[in-house]
């Protein structure tokens, strides 16, 4: 392998093996919880072109981000206006092999006044634990988004292709010159 085989990913921002005038390999990535379509760990920009060449990859993943953060939204309002009378309990690692526990939803349940402290183990405890990883999915799809949209917004257009869409000259010399 050498240096002229490496290209920018469009999503991940980084150096990724690039079979000649193609597409760059599969690469894994630490999977943002935004694209959750995506649990494999492969990064959405493997199979397409490079960063110089290429926004289509990151028009898709603003695309699944997007309807993320819309399903986890929804959730969320879900969970709120009618919170589920039945939870199951998160098992500890001991647990793993014993039944599912489930949880009634308590008398008075408020969905939507989160108390300081909660007794572990509970309906209350299961259901804003939920509530909480629900909350840090959204904000953190949110941030992907914008990151997502910047990255588009700074790309160029190729500077020069040849006739099959495949190479691109080196942008760097060519502004140079
Ligand atoms: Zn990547």
């Amino acid at each position: 392998m050498t240096s002229s085989n490496l290209r920018e990913c469009q999503i991940c921002a980084r150096m990724i093996r690039t079979p000649h005038h193609g597409c760059i390999a599969k690469h894994g990535y630490r999977q943002p919880r935004a694209w959750g379509g995506n649990r494999s760990g492969t990064c959405l920009g493997s199979d397409y072109l490079p960063y110089d060449q290429s926004c289509k990859a990151i028009i898709r993943a603003i695309e699944i981000t997007r309807k993320f953060i819309a399903g986890v939204a929804e959730a969320i309002e879900d969970m709120q206006a009618s919170p589920p009378e039945k939870l199951a309990m998160t098992r500890r690692p001991q647990e793993a092999l014993k039944p599912t526990v489930y949880l009634d939803r308590p008398d008075g349940f408020d969905p939507h006044d989160r108390p300081a402290v909660y007794t572990p183990r509970t309906y209350e405890s299961e259901f804003w634990s939920l509530f909480n990883d629900r909350t840090r999915a959204h904000r953190d799809a949110t941030g992907d988004l914008k990151a997502l949209k910047e990255r588009l917004s700074a790309w160029n257009p190729p500077f020069t292709l040849d006739s099959n869409h495949q190479e691109v000259v080196d942008r760097s010399t060519a502004l140079t010159v």
